[in-house]
Formats: C-alpha cells, structure tokens, sequence
C-alpha cells in the first residue's frame, strides 16, 4: 500500500515538473515573440536627495506588455529570461533605451545638476563576455554628454560573487566608460563590505528590507546606520530603496542617508509622466537659484 501510495505521488510529481517545464517553454518562446514585437517597456522610478527631495536620478525598470495578460512585473519572466539566457538580448534593449533616454533627458537639465540614470544587470549580462563592447556601441551611437547624464549600472552581491575577477574587470571597464557602479539589493547577499572594497563599486543601495519597519525596530536602524557609516568611510553614495513613508523618510535623513527612492517619492512610470516630474523639478530648481 505504501509502494502504491509512493508511486502515486511519484507519478503527481512527475506531471507537475512535465507542466512546469511546458510552461516555461511557453513563456521562452513568447519572450522571443515580445522582443520581436516591441512588448518590452521602460518605466522610471524617481531618486531624490535625502536632504532636498529634489529628483537627481531615476531607474530604469523593466515591463512586459503582454498582449493578453497586460502588464507583466519583472519578477515574473526575468527568472526564465535569465535561465535562457534570452536576458542579454532583453538587456541589450533596456541599455539601448535607456541610452535613448539619457540623451534626451540629458538636454533637458543644465550641466551643474547632472541627472543620474540607472540601468539593472542580471548575473548572466554581468558574466557576458561582450557586455562592455556592447555598452561601448551603444555609448558611442548615442553619445550623450556625460556632464549632463550619470550613467549607472546596478549589480548584486550575488552576481559579482559568481566570478568576482571577472565581474572587477567588467565593472572596472564600464567605469573607465565613465559609467558608475552600483550594489543593489545590499544586505541580501554576501555583504561583506571589506570585500566590496576590492571592488570599483560608486554607491550602496541598502535593500527594502532593512528600510521597511526601520521607524519601529530599533535593531534594523542599528543596522542602516551601520551600512551608512561604512559605506561613507568608503567613499560610496548609500541610496534607501523602498522608502513608502515619511516617517521612514524622517529615520533616514537622521542617519544621513544620500539619497532616498521609494513610492513615497513616485512609483515607476511610464516615460512621459517621469519627464513632466523632472520638468517640474527643473523648474522648482531655477526658481530656488533666483
Ligand atoms: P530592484 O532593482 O531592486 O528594483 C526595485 C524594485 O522595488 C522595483 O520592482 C520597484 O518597483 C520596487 N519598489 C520601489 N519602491 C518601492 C516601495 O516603496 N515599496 C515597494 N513595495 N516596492 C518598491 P520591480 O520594478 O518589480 O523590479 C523588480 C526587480 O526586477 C528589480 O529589483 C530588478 O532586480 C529586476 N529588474 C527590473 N528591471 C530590470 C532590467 O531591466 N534588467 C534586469 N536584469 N533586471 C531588472
Ligand atoms: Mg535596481
Ligand atoms: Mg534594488
Ligand atoms: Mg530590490
């Protein structure tokens, strides 16, 4: 009874993992379809200064516009881009545009207040042998002014660890670009700050996690604080991702925190909407110069 029971389920397990791999076969051949047909979209999500709440730069975030299931978050086809390796066309399109954008942007801002835009890299892009030809092409074809436009590239612990020589030579060669580094999602990973120090790495972004109850729990500001401290004695630009309060706004300012990006500030959206915002901080900018 036991054996049949076994196989039963054995049997179950089997046509759950036959359905899970249709499913992703699926999802890998409408992920070329959405390339070909231009499904993919850009959203942008604010940065402002801990100190001004000024905007200096936003991130860019990708979308899916699918064209039966609407909008698709990331964390729902970027695992099985990633797998099949259909990331780094994906990705190749998302530092196109956003090239596109910062040009255009670019000519938006005067020269003393640069505006930052930041751009995702997967484990997989960071490992692609040809990333910093690519990131040269593409450069070069849209030639923005780097006293206009910050270029950064966002990286996790994680997928520097995967091949930490090979990641400090790339990251080191987007940099000698003129692009600047930055370590997503910190705090999840590796965190080993005295290794991250071998690393060309710009800014610090502490993750959502740690920001979340930080106007409650003592233990997760003790822990803020901390990464601020050290990454300033580093020399490195600490960002609060996820900031949904002011309260929370308040906590971060306290612990002297640069820069602050969260739906308090503005959700990802759409190009359009992002510009008027920027258009409209602009002018506040020049109105506070007079
Ligand atoms: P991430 O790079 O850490 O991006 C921040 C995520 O947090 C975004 O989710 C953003 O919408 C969300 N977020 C921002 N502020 C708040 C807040 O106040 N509260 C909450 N609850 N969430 C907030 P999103 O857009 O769904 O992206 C998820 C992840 O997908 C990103 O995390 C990034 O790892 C990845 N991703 C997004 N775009 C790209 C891309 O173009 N390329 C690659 N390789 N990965 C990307
Ligand atoms: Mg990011
Ligand atoms: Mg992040
Ligand atoms: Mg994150």
């Amino acid at each position: 009874e036991a054996k049949s029971a076994g196989r039963a389920h054995y049997q179950l397990f089997d046509e759950q993992m036959q359905m899970q791999v249709l499913a992703q076969l699926r999802i890998e051949n409408e992920l070329h379809r959405a390339l070909e047909q231009k499904e993919f979209r850009l959203f942008f999500q604010p940065i402002v200064a801990a100190d001004t709440g000024k905007v200096v730069s936003v991130e860019a975030l990708l979308r899916w516009q699918h064209p039966v299931k609407g909008l698709l978050s990331p964390v729902e086809f970027i695992p099985i881009a990633e797998e099949s390796g259909l990331i780094v066309p994906i990705g190749t399109w998302v530092i196109e545009e956003s090239c596109r954008l910062a040009r255009h942007w670019g000519l938006l801002r005067d020269s003393h207040l640069p505006l930052g835009i930041s751009v995702n890299l997967s484990p997989r892009q960071l490992l692609q042998s040809d990333l910093v030809d690519t990131v040269r092409r593409l450069f070069r074809t849209h030639s923005f002014d780097p006293r206009c436009i910050e270029f950064s590239f966002e990286v996790t612990e994680t997928a520097v660890m995967i091949d930490p020589e090979a990641a400090a030579i790339t990251l080191q060669a987007l940099r000698d670009m003129g692009a600047y580094i930055a370590i997503d999602d910190f705090g999840t990973g590796y965190s080993s700050l005295a290794y991250l120090k071998q690393f060309p790495v710009d800014k610090l972004k502490i993750d959502r996690s740690f920001i979340m109850n930080i106007s409650e729990n003592e233990h997760d500001k003790a822990i803020v604080q901390a990464v601020t401290g050290l990454g300033h004695a580093m020399k490195l630009a600490v960002v609060a991702e996820g900031v949904e309060t002011e309260a929370q706004a308040q906590v971060l300012r306290s612990l002297d925190v640069d820069l602050l990006q969260g739906y308090f500030y503005g959700r990802p959206q759409p190009e359009a909407q992002l510009e008027s915002l920027l258009l409209k901080s602009l002018s506040q900018t020049t109105r506070d110069n007079k």
